[in-house]
């Protein structure tokens, strides 16, 4: 890609701190990487695009840095779990074979494992001495006879965030609109019903972490709506191929792919919005939204009584949890669009929500945030152990609830924490993952574990020197 090309992509003009202000996306301050670099958002972003082979260009340490950091699932195909890399060393840097090695790495991995298709990701070494990648693919696609697409992401381009995007503009530019979607099954069409219209729709930035989509799909199924594609949760390369041919789309992680979303619109005329299925009211919000953008009035009508259906499933579900949980404080740091949606699941359950992380957040999370907690909406910045734990204690919380990497923070406190993140082994999304999440945060507090290990440790009591201690 070219310099120009990039410094683009950071300031998406479909954010509407774009749009209004021209403010710009934020940009990272120098040493910062906001936890990774873009070749790892790359990684994030098209991993789970499960028949497809994914190879890292450039010294083994990328690859192991970034492989399988998301617990996104795939109902069938596993490739993509498959770590591949062309491993390149010192001599084929100095010797100039790092191209020869890329077309060979393709070759194994389309001998061994015929691919629905192969993505090679830069990486920092690759850029710097040169690699002709999109050449090399190039080639290899004719000699291979198998889509080799190149993603131009090596990580001193930027931050996570902008790897997302490079990895969502590679797609534009290699995949998208490059099939036609297969005919709508004839046992798809008996199965809705006599005169029920099947429409087609896309879903941007879902990740399918934990399995959780697999709690919504059956919901479009149900409806009639017909999901060409994931970007790029539980997804298939000849899925992502047809995504242009949806009737409408909606943008899950805004801050992740937003500039897919607005390409498609603005070169097929896809209507997309924004939205989460995190949450009872979030969820139904999303489907009233589809609703809205499909403008069927047959399909208006067995939505509204579909969100009833399950609305009121899912408030007799709740209704235990909601006892356990009414009044508890929690301290959520997370980041983008779960930094808001997480705010309004936890709302559901009657639970405050003292404050909430920021530091990922975009503009519009923040403006949705203020949407959701009042203009007073606590919002922190500082994640470090000691912000977190000042902040919990400062704002009198029950539980943290963050991602992954502050686990052992909360653990060396002993404090209640759930792992809200893509590492997590739950999945939180629709109506009944909403249960789900109300089942952990009741079981993290609830544990008898806090009690005992808050006690005093028995070398901590006092004891006259010299005579045994008594516990
Ligand atoms: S910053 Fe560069 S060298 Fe480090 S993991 Fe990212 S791509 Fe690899």
């Amino acid at each position: 890609m070219k310099a120009t090309e990039i410094a683009a992509l950071f300031n998406e003009p479909a954010c509407s701190h774009n749009a209004k202000e021209k403010s710009g996306c934020a940009r990272p301050k120098p040493g910062a990487t906001a936890g990774g670099c873009s070749f790892d958002g790359a990684q994030i972003a098209l991993l789970p695009v499960a028949d497809v082979a994914h190879i890292v260009h450039g010294p083994i340490a990328c690859a192991g840095s970034s492989w399988d950091n998301r617990g996104t699932r795939s109902s069938g195909p596993t490739l993509y779990k498959t770590g591949m890399t062309t491993d390149l060393t010192e001599q084929d840097v100095i010797m100039g074979r790092g191209e020869k090695r890329l077309f060979h790495a393709i070759k194994q991995a389309v001998d061994d494992h015929a691919p629905a298709a192969v993505f090679v990701y830069a990486t920092c070494v690759t850029a710097l001495i040169g690699d002709d990648m999109e050449a090399v693919c190039k080639a290899a696609t004719q000699h291979f006879g198998v889509p080799v697409v190149p993603v131009d992401c090596a990580g001193f381009y930027g931050t996570k965030n902008l790897g997302n995007r490079i990895a969502g503009e590679a797609m534009f530019r290699h995949v998208i609109g490059t099939r036609e979607p297969d005919p709508v099954p004839e046992a798809a069409i008996c199965k809705l019903g006599p005169g029920i219209k099947v429409h087609d729709i896309s879903l941007i930035g879902e990740y399918n972490i934990a399995g959780e989509f697999w709690h919504v799909a059956p919901l479009f199924d149900e409806l009639g709506l017909r999901i060409l594609s994931t970007l790029s949760g539980d997804a298939r390369y000849r899925e992502v191929q047809t995504m242009h041919r949806a009737e409408a789309s909606m943008v899950v992680c805004a801050k992740a792919l937003l500039n897919v979303a607005r390409k498609i619109e603005e070169t097929w005329g896809v209507p997309y919005f924004e939205g989460s299925f995190y949450g009872v009211a979030d969820m139904s919000h999303a489907l009233r939204e589809f609703t809205r953008l499909l403008n069927d009035p047959d399909l208006t009508a067995r939505t509204e009584a579909l969100i009833a259906r399950e609305e009121a499933r899912a408030d007799a579900a709740l209704a235990p949890w909601r006892e356990r949980l009414r009044g508890k404080r929690a301290l959520l740091y997370t980041g983008g669009v779960k930094s808001w949606s997480v705010v309004s699941a936890l709302q559901d359950l009657g639970m405050e929500v003292v404050a909430t992380g920021t530091k990922k957040s975009t503009e519009e999370d923040k403006a949705r945030i203020r949407e959701i907690m009042g203009p007073d909406a606590n919002m922190i910045e500082d994640g470090s152990p000691k912000g977190l734990l000042n902040a919990y204690k400062d704002l009198r919380a029950d539980i943290l609830i963050a991602g992954g990497r502050n686990l052992y923070t909360a653990l060396k406190a002993r404090i209640p924490f759930l792992d809200i993140n893509q590492e997590r082994e739950f999945g939180y999304a629709g109506y009944t993952g909403m249960t789900e999440l109300a089942r952990q945060l009741a079981l993290t507090m609830e544990s008898p574990v806090w009690d005992k290990v808050r006690r005093p440790s028995p070398w901590a009591q006092t004891k006259t020197a010299g005579t045994p201690m008594v516990v």
